[in-house]
C-alpha cells in the first residue's frame, strides 16, 4: 500500500487524501520510506525534514477531519524543495560549502506559499552548486544519480529535484531555471519542467545565482500536476520588485482543454535553427515523431526561422557570469555561512573563506563575469551581450507574431555518464542550447516526456511568448495524452528498480 501511494500522481494523492480515502500522514510516511529505501543511491535530497513533514500532514488532517475544506487542489500532497529557496526551519545550502550550517531567517515565498497551501515539504533537493551547472556533479555535496541509469547524471543545476520524482520519493518538487535547470534535469529523467515567464513566480528568498534570469518553477511527473503547483506558487508578490503584477494564466483549465487532444486551429512553430546538427541522432527521431504527433492532433506546422539563437550561449556565459560575480559577492564571511578566520585582516579572511567555500565552477564564473565587467572590456563583453539578448527577444517576437507555440528538442542529447564532461566546461555548457534563448528572452517555456532514445528519457520543449502558459500547458498536455495513449501508460512507469527500493 505504502510503495503504491509512492507511484500515484499529485492528483491521484489529492483526491485520495481529500475524500479522506488515506491520510496526508500515510501518504507523507510513504514518501519518507521511499526515500529511505533509495536515496542513500539516488541522493535527491541533501535535507530530509522527517518530523517537519509529518507534523505539516498531521495538520492538514486534522482541518479536514474537522469538515474544513482542503487549503488548496494540492493540500497534503508532498513535495521536494530545491535547496536554493530559503526555509526558517530547514537548513538552505544552494549545493555549496560557505553556506554549510547556515539557518536562514526568513521564508522564501515560494516556500510560504506552499505552506499555505497545505502541501508537506519533505526536504530539500540536491544541486549544482548556486545552480550553476549542467549535472549536479557541482554540488559540494556529491552528485546526484539519475534513477533511469544510476551511472548516469540526472542533468542540472535541478538534478535533484528531477531525481526526486523519477526515483518516486516525491510527486511534485520546486526547481529553479537561468539557463534550462528545471528543463534539462526534466528530460534528462522523463518527468515534466516548467520555465514560467520570468517574473511570474516570486524570486523573495532564492538565493541568486542571475538575477535577471532566475526563475523558479514546477516539477512533477504530469503535466497537470505541474499546472496545479504552477497556480500554488504563481502570481504577484510585493517582496519582489520584478513580479508580474497580473493574474496567473489559468494553466490547469488550460490542461484540462489540451488533454481533449484536440490541438486544430493552433500553429506550432517549429524553429529551423533548433533540432539539427549537435543533436544526437535518437533526439532528432524523437523530436520528427512528437512533430508528427502534433499533426495528428490536428496543430499546423509552420517553420520559423530565429537566426540569433546559434549566439545565445555565447551571450548567456557573459550575462550570467557577469551576475553572478556580483551578487556572490555577498558571501564575504562576515554575515552567514562559513568563515575561515586566519585571525589577519577582513580582506584576508574574506579570501581564505572563499578560497575554501567555493568549488571550481563558481569561481570559474566569478573570475569570467569579473573581467566581463571590467573597465575597458565591458563593451566588449557585457555589452555586446546584451544586444546579442535584445536580437534574440526579436526573434522570438517575430516567431509568435506566426506560431502559438514553437517547439524544439530540450536538449541535444539524452542523459550522459557521471564523469564524462565534469572537466570539460565547454561541453557541459552545450547541454543548455536550446533551453538558453527563452531566460534570454524572459519568456515561458516546458519540457514534457518524448519517448526514449537508447532507453534513456528525451524531452520535448514547448515555448510560449511572455505570459503565455495557457497554450503552452495545453499543447503540452494534449502532446503527453497522445504519447500515453501510443506507449501504452507514462514511460515513467518503466523506471528501472533502484537497488534498495521496490522500484
Ligand atoms: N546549466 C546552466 C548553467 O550552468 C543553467 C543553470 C540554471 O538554469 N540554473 O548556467
Amino acid at each position: 500500500m505504502s510503495e503504491e501511494l509512492t507511484r500515484l500522481s499529485a492528483a491521484e494523492l489529492a483526491e485520495k487524501i481529500h475524500s479522506r480515502e488515506v491520510s496526508a500522514v500515510e501518504v507523507a510516511q510513504a514518501h519518507l520510506d521511499r526515500i529511505a529505501a533509495v536515496d542513500d543511491e539516488v541522493h535527491a535530497f541533501l535535507h530530509v525534514a522527517t518530523d517537519a513533514a509529518l507534523a505539516s500532514a498531521a495538520m492538514v488532517d486534522e482541518s479536514l477531519d474537522a469538515g474544513t475544506a482542503p487549503a488548496s487542489p494540492l493540500a497534503g500532497v508532498p513535495l521536494a524543495l530545491k535547496d536554493v529557496f530559503t526555509t526558517l526551519d530547514m537548513p538552505t545550502t544552494a549545493g555549496s560549502k560557505i553556506l554549510d550550517g547556515w539557518r536562514p531567517p526568513y521564508d522564501a515565498t515560494v516556500a510560504s506559499r506552499l505552506r499555505a497551501a497545505g502541501i508537506t515539504i519533505l526536504g530539500k533537493t540536491n544541486m549544482d552548486e548556486f545552480a550553476m551547472g549542467s549535472s549536479t556533479e557541482y554540488s559540494a555535496y556529491g552528485p546526484t544519480r539519475n534513477p533511469w541509469d544510476t551511472t548516469r547524471v540526472p542533468g542540472g543545476s535541478g538534478g535533484g529535484s528531477a531525481a526526486s520524482l523519477a526515483a518516486f520519493e516525491a510527486p511534485l518538487a520546486i526547481g529553479t531555471d537561468t539557463g534550462g535547470s528545471i528543463r534539462q534535469p526534466a528530460a534528462f529523467t522523463g518527468t515534466v519542467g516548467v520555465k514560467p515567464t520570468y517574473g511570474g513566480v516570486s524570486r523573495y528568498g532564492l538565493i541568486a545565482c542571475a538575477s535577471s534570469l532566475d526563475q523558479g518553477g514546477p516539477c512533477a511527473r504530469t503535466v497537470l500536476d505541474a499546472a496545479l503547483l504552477h497556480e500554488v506558487i504563481g502570481g504577484h508578490d510585493p517582496l519582489d520588485s520584478t513580479s508580474i503584477d497580473e493574474p496567473i494564466p489559468a494553466v490547469v483549465e488550460a490542461v484540462r482543454l489540451g488533454a481533449t487532444g484536440d490541438l486544430s486551429g493552433l500553429r506550432v512553430g517549429v524553429v529551423r535553427e533548433m533540432g539539427g546538427e549537435g543533436y544526437q541522432p535518437g533526439v532528432r527521431a524523437s523530436f520528427d515523431e512528437a512533430l508528427r504527433q502534433l499533426e495528428k492532433l490536428g496543430a499546423e506546422l509552420v517553420e520559423v526561422s530565429c537566426p540569433h539563437f546559434e549566439y545565445g550561449l555565447a551571450a548567456y556565459y557573459l550575462i550570467l557570469p557577469s551576475e553572478v560575480s556580483s551578487n556572490l559577492a555577498r558571501f564575504d564571511a562576515m554575515r552567514y555561512g562559513l568563515r575561515v578566520d586566519t585571525g589577519a585582516s577582513a580582506e584576508e579572511v574574506m579570501a581564505a573563506t572563499r578560497e575554501a567555500g567555493f568549488g571550481p565552477e563558481t569561481k570559474r564564473r566569478i573570475i569570467l563575469g569579473t573581467y566581463a565587467l571590467s573597465s575597458g572590456y565591458y563593451d566588449a563583453y557585457y555589452g555586446q551581450a546584451q544586444k546579442v539578448r535584445t536580437l534574440i527577444a526579436r526573434d522570438f517576437a517575430e516567431a509568435f507574431a506566426q506560431a502559438d507555440v514553437l517547439v524544439s528538442p530540450t536538449t541535444p542529447t539524452t542523459a550522459f555518464p557521471i564523469g564524462d564532461k565534469v572537466d570539460d566546461p565547454l561541453a557541459m555548457y552545450l547541454n543548455d542550447l536550446a533551453t538558453i534563448p527563452t531566460n534570454l528572452a524572459g519568456t515561458a517555456a516546458l519540457s514534457v516526456p518524448s519517448g526514449l532514445a537508447d532507453g534513456l528519457p528525451v524531452g520535448l520543449q514547448v515555448m510560449a511568448p511572455a505570459l503565455g502558459e495557457a497554450v503552452m500547458y495545453r499543447v503540452g498536455a494534449a502532446y503527453e495524452a497522445a504519447r500515453n495513449a501510443e506507449d501504452g501508460g507514462p514511460l515513467i512507469n518503466r523506471v528501472p528498480s533502484i537497488p534498495g527500493g521496490a522500484g
